[in-house]
């Protein structure tokens, strides 16, 4: 391979020996190469500030640095540049040891020829593509190793938190059949009516938590995907209030706010679904029976605000920046029971809708939740706009 064009940095402090190698760099030249003298190794580190050399001929003798010191002092100042040493005849020892501190290559100043040259700035330049090619790879190889050591901290964390809060279910199931199993003869329809209610509780519960790990566990391995359709923002929100409402124990005041009729609208109504139902269901869960919580919506330049907001138990300051971390939980719980992860899906999903959400609380006053959701063509835009990123790290040419 001759490298087609390419950019030299030749620091040579002795006039004779630059005009030399200027001579042989202009016969080695074999398309658009170019050269750029410096006498100082001040003045290389200033040249490689402002240009981007694919190779430097680096005299080891300068006016300010000398030996070895020159090739870590510019390795430090340009650790992408390859490096050729540049020597006299009784300084090869020297030369070898600056190759072992990173130097690609070295040629003796009065035995040099275009040939020489030649091979000598192809083989720099390959070797330390290679090298970055290698360095580039090692970096995304641990990057690889970190993210798979963190998943595999979480699922250990996912399995005992998992052993441990469906622990509470099984035990009421077990007992529950067992009566149901025993007695069944002497109980009364409305007992039996009972247990079974019971019965059946434990077991959504179960499903709840499983279905909670799981959309976890698919967000943070990628696998969890926008899906847009069209929905109709007004009968999707009345849907969700009822269904809360109606499951709702302590007869808050469910209210849906909004200043017009909400339109039909592009996004993706699974993840909503999440985002919502875990607001709301902290709402009601952290506020006191019969207070009021509320869901305003709003739409404004292709994007929806959505506010939820109780007078409740409020977060405390100090507990408010882990609040997305998952099982993460509040100091003033108390026995509300819950394991820290609704919040953290709410965070995956909002990311994954290019969204944001701001927590606005004081504990004993109550908390204000805002979900901002681009939809539409803005989402559109945002997703084509990651599209093309994607595309341009991995490297595919753009055909733009
Ligand atoms: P679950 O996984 O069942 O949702 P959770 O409600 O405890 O459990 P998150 O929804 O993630 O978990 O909330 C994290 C913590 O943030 C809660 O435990 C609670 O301390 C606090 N929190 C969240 N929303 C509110 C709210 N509206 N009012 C007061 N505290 C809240
Ligand atoms: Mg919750």
């Amino acid at each position: 391979m001759h490298p087609e064009s390419l950019h030299v940095l030749l620091v040579e402090d002795s006039p004779t020996d630059a005009q030399l190698f200027q001579h042989v760099f202009l016969r080695a030249a074999t398309g658009k190469w170019s050269l750029v003298h410096a006498e100082r190794l001040s003045e290389a580190v200033d040249y490689c500030q402002t240009q981007s050399f694919d190779v430097a001929l680096l005299d080891l003798r300068l006016p300010d640095s000398d030996g070895l010191e020159t090739v870590t002092q510019f390795n430090q100042a340009a650790p992408d540049i390859p490096i050729i040493i540049l020597t006299a005849t009784d300084d090869e020892e020297l030369a070898l040891q600056a190759m072992a501190q990173g130097a690609q290559d070295y040629l003796v100043k009065d035995q040099v020829t275009t040939q020489l040259l030649r091979r000598s700035v192809r083989y720099a330049v390959e070797r330390s593509q290679i090298i970055q090619q290698l360095r580039s790879s090692e970096k995304k190889t641990l990057e690889a190793l970190d993210k798979e050591r963190e998943l595999n901290q979480l699922k250990s964390y996912f399995v005992s938190m998992v052993s441990h809060e469906f622990r509470n279910p099984l035990s009421t199931l077990r007992v529950m059949s067992d009566i149901l199993l025993r007695f069944e003869g002497r109980l009364t329809p409305e007992k039996k009516q009972e247990y079974l209610r019971q019965v059946d509780t434990a077991i959504s519960h179960m499903c709840q938590l499983l279905d909670e790990v799981i959309l976890l566990g698919r967000a943070d391995t990628g696998k969890l995907e926008l899906d847009l359709t069209e929905v109709d923002l007004q009968a999707f929100c009345n849907e969700l209030i009822s269904a809360l409402q109606f499951s709702d124990e302590q007869q808050h005041i469910l209210q849906l706010v909004s200043d017009t009729p909400l339109e039909r609208v592009k996004l993706d109504a699974g993840l909503l679904r999440h985002i919502l139902t875990n607001l709301l269901s902290n709402a009601l869960k952290y506020s006191p029976p019969a207070s009021v919580v509320k869901l305003t919506v709003a739409y404004q330049e292709m994007q929806v605000i959505f506010n939820v907001s109780d007078r409740g138990i409020g977060i405390p300051k100090a507990d408010q920046s882990r609040l997305f971390e998952t099982f993460s939980r509040c100091s003033n719980v108390g026995k509300v029971p819950g394991t820290g992860l609704g919040l953290a899906i709410v965070k995956r999903c909002v990311d994954l809708h290019h969204g944001t959400i701001e927590v606005e609380s004081d504990a004993g006053k109550g908390t204000e939740v805002t979900v901002v959701l681009p939809v539409g063509t803005l989402l559109q835009r945002l997703l084509d706009q990651k599209f093309v990123e994607a595309r341009n790290q991995v490297g595919f040419p753009n055909r733009d």
